[in-house]
């Protein structure tokens, strides 16, 4: 087992991983900007190392730096987290080459998955159910990409096969619109992405977003920790997340579970990862892998019981999977809100001084943040200050232990989104479960 993990990443998701590092045993290293000094896993680190400025492009996504500091401090591993370096190929290389462990899947897994094209193609040859379309890359003929987009059926989607965070995405209604569309997609992502490769899939109206959590040791085993339902999101973003997903057959989840684990083993994953799929009329559509820890992770920590950050450095450390796929059992419901510094009006970004923070509690309460009184919540990175996860025995339950303690947490010197967040637990829709993936941007519409 590592000594010592290097963390780089910030916020919440650095303090996630001390506190397991800190449990295994394993001393930490914070990596952090110069902006993110007062951050309470820099203080709670064993040792910190300021790897840059402020601005992410000279800290969290600098390589050289990052691997300088894990060199300095003679850490045996690093942990990405989410977002910054978690998906880069280069960096998970760099690391590896420099004589580190990586947390997370070998470089070419995270080169295949964080290609759209060639992971969808992956999933196709591992018998997973993917969203009819082109099947492969788009050319530059015409002709044939009418024929394509009339074969598939209006309305279709053009995406970037490099694509991400919601970008590079445009939805065709009629022929007519199709040619300029695919044209000023492919400008986009060749300016936004460096990679102008595009693909085309039909455009579900109604989908649910459901994905699958699974755990792959590169040994050959595998283990799905089933399904989180993310579907309550505005501009693509996660808002709230729940497992299991409402009315999902435990046949359904089985049969998945089964075809996940298969793709696992057929592509050699090691580590944790995401299967996203669009969830329409009873039927899963592939649409990406995330081949890290996702924001979202704890509700499933809470229902399985299994701490994934734990499994992620064991698997990294060479250790074959400690559970079976009987070993896993769903116990009750888990929701997860994400605590946005954010105007919950105008959803404007408000950082600034935190005065006053109370930390909510009682049964099945699990609060991830990194705020405490006096945090200056800093205007460089994401909004994201904390996530609020509520456990119970059923979904009912759960729904009501987060409205009791969304009506106890005090955060005050910024705006937060705790009010929409109280007002959705309130939803009759949200209560119902299964509300499609448009549904918080209509609701939020329709209260002007
Ligand atoms: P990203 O990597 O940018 O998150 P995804 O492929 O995961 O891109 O798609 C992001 C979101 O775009 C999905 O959650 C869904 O809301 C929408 N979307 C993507 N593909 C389709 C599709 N074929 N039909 C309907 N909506 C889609």
């Amino acid at each position: 087992m590592f000594e010592k993990i290097l963390i780089a990443n910030r916020g919440e998701i650095a303090l996630r991983i001390l506190r397991t590092c800190r449990e295994m045993g394993i001393a930490t290293v914070a990596a952090h900007s110069e902006a993110d000094r007062d951050l309470k896993h820099v203080r709670l680190a064993d040792e910190s190392v300021c790897i840059g400025p402020a601005a992410s492009g000279e800290s969290y996504l600098n390589i050289p730096a990052l691997i300088a500091a894990a060199e300095v401090t003679d850490a045996g591993a690093i942990h990405p987290g989410y977002g910054f370096l978690s998906e880069n190929a280069d960096f998970a290389e760099r690391v590896e080459s420099s004589g580190f462990a990586f947390i997370g899947p070998r470089a070419e897994t995270i080169r295949l998955m964080g290609d759209k094209v060639s992971a969808k193609q992956a999933m196709l040859a591992a018998d997973v159910p993917c969203v009819p379309g082109s099947g492969g890359a788009l050319g530059d003929d015409p002709e044939t990409n009418l024929a394509l987009a009339r074969e598939i059926g209006y309305p279709i989607i053009i995406k970037a096969a490099a694509g991400g965070g919601g970008r590079g995405m445009r939805v065709v209604h009629t022929e007519g619109a199709l040619l300029s569309a695919i044209s000023l997609t492919r400008n986009e992502a060749q300016q936004g992405f460096g990679d102008g490769t595009l693909y085309m899939e039909k455009y579900l109206e109604h989908p649910r977003h459901v994905e699958f959590q699974i755990l792959a040791d590169g040994q050959g085993n595998a283990v799905c920790l089933g399904e989180r339902d993310c579907s309550m999101q505005r501009r693509h973003q996660k808002v709230i997340e729940e497992a299991p997903a409402p009315g999902i057959s435990e046949e359904h989840r089985q049969r998945m579970s089964e075809r996940l684990v298969r793709a696992c083993q057929e592509i050699g994953y090691r580590g944790a990862g995401t299967f996203e799929f669009l969830f329409e009329d009873d039927a899963f559509y592939f649409i990406e892998m995330n081949t890290r820890l996702q924001v979202e992770h704890t509700v499933t920590e809470q229902v399985t019981g299994i701490d994934l950050v734990r499994e992620q450095i064991r698997i990294a450390a060479g250790q074959p999977l400690g559970i079976t796929q009987d070993d896993v059992h769903i116990n009750g419901h888990a929701i997860e809100c994400r605590i946005n510094a954010e105007d919950p009006a105008t959803f404007m970004p408000s950082p600034g001084t935190i005065q006053q923070y109370h930390a909510p509690g009682g049964p099945g309460i699990r609060m991830d943040t990194h705020i405490y009184n006096g945090y200056a919540v800093p205007p460089y990175y994401d909004s994201m200050v904390g996530k609020l996860i509520a456990h119970g025995p059923t979904r009912d339950i759960a729904i009501a232990r987060m409205r009791g303690a969304l009506g106890e947490i005090v955060v005050d010197g910024i705006k937060t989104n705790i009010p929409l967040h109280s007002d959705l637990m309130n939803d009759a829709n949200f209560q119902r479960g299964g509300p499609d993936i448009h549904y918080l941007e209509k609701k939020l519409k329709s209260q002007g």
